[in-house]
């Protein structure tokens, strides 16, 4: 009897659609970004591993940095760096990367340029970093021809020239 009653059901059953597996349901992910685990919690807690998106630019190990909370994890790319002040020592002036805070107001939470000039960081939409890129080619090909109107440097004495 109890054979036939489960037989019943699963007769039922036929038309309703199957369950997608595991691998069907995995979140999508916008093209030019990928899954990566990151370590989230209260610097006294070991943290949670969650999936989130990260951009193909992004080189921060997000299981290293642990964040607070999900909103709090930013993207950032490699680093393009100039120093201005060799005197200065280590300190580097001037740094560019792309950057992206996906849970910020600012910048819809879209990847932007950051400049950082001196610890003062600027926020640069596309228009905005190709007019400054086009300003540093300016202002490149002035220290170029500022340059090639110096005198040859002497030789260092007691080097055979
Ligand atoms: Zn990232």
């Amino acid at each position: 009897m109890a054979q036939s009653a489960i037989s019943q059901h699963v007769a039922a059953l036929k038309g309703v659609a199957s369950q997608p597996t595991a691998a069907a349901v995995r979140p999508a992910v916008k093209p030019g970004y990928r899954l990566v685990p990151a370590l989230v919690g209260r610097s006294t807690d070991p943290g949670t591993v969650a999936h989130v998106p990260c951009p193909d630019w992004c080189t921060v190990d997000h299981l290293a940095e642990k964040a607070v909370f999900l909103e709090d994890i930013n993207h950032e790319g490699e680093r393009a760096v100039m120093s201005l002040s060799p005197s200065r020592g280590d300190r580097v002036p001037v740094e560019v990367y792309l950057s992206q805070w996906p849970a910020s107001n600012g910048e819809d939470g879209r990847p932007f340029l950051a400049v950082d000039v001196d610890y003062e960081v600027s926020n640069y939409s596309r228009p905005a970093a190709l007019a400054l890129a086009d300003q540093l080619v300016a202002f490149a090909e002035n220290v170029r021809r500022l340059a090639e109107t110096l005198p040859a440097d002497k030789p260092v004495r007691g080097e055979d020239v």
